[in-house]
């Protein structure tokens, strides 16, 4: 049962910061927050940050093939899945993402940076963000620091944050030619990931993958890179044969438990198929190189 007893509305990073005492949570769009009393145990206060100016989605050098992209955290799902920006950048694969979050209702107020920060294993754009090597930057009493996505998650419900803001997420465009796609299995595409997939390939002039990135979600404590089939796949040509070893050593990697949606068997099955549809997904979008590899 919440026990709210103030609601702070800060409007400058400066003053949120200053807030962030125990006692006291953040709350983005609340979709997690408001639900899941993990995230309020021993609160009575709430910071909320949605008037810090943290909803934007820019890309800092206009020169797309070397240019960063910045998404303030406070972004929501439904600008992210509507962004031109990001439906033009890695075959828009955030953004397709972001769409399968949840109902529209629910991705009018929920935010990238909520679901970074709430840190469920089965986060949908957890796997790719992660598949886009994204870095997230903080900022807390102490000052700011950033690090690189895959060091932030502690385990289900559990960050690095130490009562510290989550500003930015941000992820380098990713050199051509190159592919990336999410593949979400779930009850149905708007409900909560069963297993979820991301995977980028960057080919080199030959064909051959010059770097692959492979993540999945909901199928160990926090959504993981698959860091052998990663190493397996560089340097090789991405035909058929090696792909299907990458999703076996993706299912490989994972350790995923029982619950209601799915059996930890299924889970562990159904991530070599989920995997494999992501790296074929990302294959097809890399372009006219991929045809030498197949
Ligand atoms: C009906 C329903 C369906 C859903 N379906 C999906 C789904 O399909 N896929 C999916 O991935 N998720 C789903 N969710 C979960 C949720 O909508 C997402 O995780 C969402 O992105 C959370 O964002 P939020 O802004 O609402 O976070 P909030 O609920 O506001 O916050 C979540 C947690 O993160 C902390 N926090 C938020 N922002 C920051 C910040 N910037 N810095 C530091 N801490 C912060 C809060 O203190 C809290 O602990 C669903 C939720 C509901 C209720």
């Amino acid at each position: 049962m919440l026990n709210i007893t103030h609601y702070h509305r800060p409007t400058t990073l400066k003053e949120a910061v200053a807030l962030l005492v125990p006692g006291r949570a953040v709350i983005a769009g609340g979709t997690d927050l408001m639900v899941n009393p993990r995230y309020t145990q021993g609160v009575t206060e709430l910071v909320d940050i949605t008037g810090l100016g943290l909803a934007y989605i820019r890309l800092a050098d206009c020169r797309k093939a070397t240019g960063w992209v910045y998404l303030g955290a406070a972004t929501t799902m439904y600008e992210v899945q509507n962004s031109t920006l990001l439906a033009s950048i890695a075959g828009g694969v955030l953004a397709k993402a972001a769409a399968t979050c949840g109902s529209p209702n629910i991705r009018n107020v929920a935010t990238i940076g909520g679901n970074v920060c709430s840190a469920l294993p089965s986060g949908d754009t957890l796997t790719t963000l992660l598949a886009l090597d994204a870095r997230v930057a903080l900022q807390g009493p102490l000052g700011h620091r950033e690090l690189p996505l895959s060091d932030f998650f502690l385990g289900p419900a559990r960050t690095v944050l130490q009562q510290e803001l989550l500003v930015e997420i941000s992820f380098q465009v990713p050199h051509p030619p190159s592919g990336a796609a999410f593949y979400k299995l779930g009850r149905t595409e708007e409900d909560i990931s069963i297993v979820n997939t991301a995977a980028l390939l960057c080919l080199d002039s030959q064909g051959r993958v010059a770097k692959a990135r492979i993540a999945a979600g909901a199928v160990a404590p926090t959504p993981l890179r698959a860091l052998q089939a990663e190493e397996f796949l560089t340097g090789k040509f991405p035909g058929p044969d090696n792909l299907n070893e990458a999703a076996r050593l993706t299912m490989a990697a994972v350790s995923p438990i029982t619950d209601q949606r799915a059996t930890a068997d299924y889970r562990r099955k159904v991530t070599r198929v989920c995997a494999l549809r992501a790296l074929e997904q990302a294959l097809a979008s890399c372009g006219p190189l991929n045809q030498a590899a197949i």
